[in-house]
């Protein structure tokens, strides 16, 4: 990672870095210039004890799920299994459990950063906060993340989930069901 940062950096190419590879701007990638694919960097290591997780650059939301639901945990991610959760953490990260546990970003612990100057940096609440601060929305701007730690969540291992649609003659009273019923349920 730092050589290849070096090289786009000595020979003056646009750099991209490729994650998911889901970001439909298409910033993953660059033309005339180096492309860094961390599409096989997919680990996701859990400590069922700590609910701490490290997860590699290259890892799908999919990936993220089936390493922690054999322990109960989830991590609050997207909702399509195919996302990379390098992009999808960077640019914020909403989904089902957004309203009980926050974004994805809200529960990134730490990173491991190429910076753009090439040197390799952990970046948490106590070494480089601002680096955290800044990875926390801020897309690929601020270097190449080579891990990330997560705080995860008691869940399942069963979730009972779906989609209910009704048609038009039935919206106003399905809504007021779901306002009455929703009201006094857990988050
Ligand atoms: C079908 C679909 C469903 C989606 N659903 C959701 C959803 O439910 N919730 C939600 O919040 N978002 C959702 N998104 C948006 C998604 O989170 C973003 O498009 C995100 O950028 C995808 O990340 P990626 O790693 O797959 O993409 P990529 O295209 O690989 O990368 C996206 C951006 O992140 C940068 N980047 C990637 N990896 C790194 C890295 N290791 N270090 C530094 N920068 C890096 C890239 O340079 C690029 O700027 C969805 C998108 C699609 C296409």
């Amino acid at each position: 990672m730092r050589r290849a940062t070096a090289l786009a950096h000595d020979r003056g190419w646009p750099l991209g870095i490729r994650g998911g590879g889901h970001n439909v701007a298409g910033h993953g990638t660059v033309e005339d210039g180096l492309v860094i694919d961390l599409g096989s960097l997919r680990t996701v290591t859990v400590d069922a004890n700590t609910r701490m997780l490290s997860v590699g650059p290259g890892a799908t939301l999919g990936d993220v799920d089936r390493a922690t639901e054999p322990f109960g945990l989830a991590l609050p991610v997207g909702v399509v299994s195919q996302t990379g959760i390098a992009g999808l953490t960077l640019g914020g990260g909403m989904g089902w459990l957004v309203r009980k546990h926050g974004l994805t970003v809200d529960n990134l612990v730490a990173a491991e950063v190429v910076t753009a100057a090439g040197d390799l940096v952990r970046a948490d609440e106590t070494g480089n906060p601002d680096l955290l601060w800044g990875l926390k929305g801020g897309g690929g701007n601020f270097g190449v993340v080579t891990s990330f730690t997560y705080r995860a969540y008691p869940l399942g291992p069963q979730v009972y989930a779906g989609n209910l649609v009704y048609r038009r003659p039935a919206w106003r009273t399905a809504m007021q069901a779901f306002r009455d019923w929703t009201a006094e349920l857990d988050e």
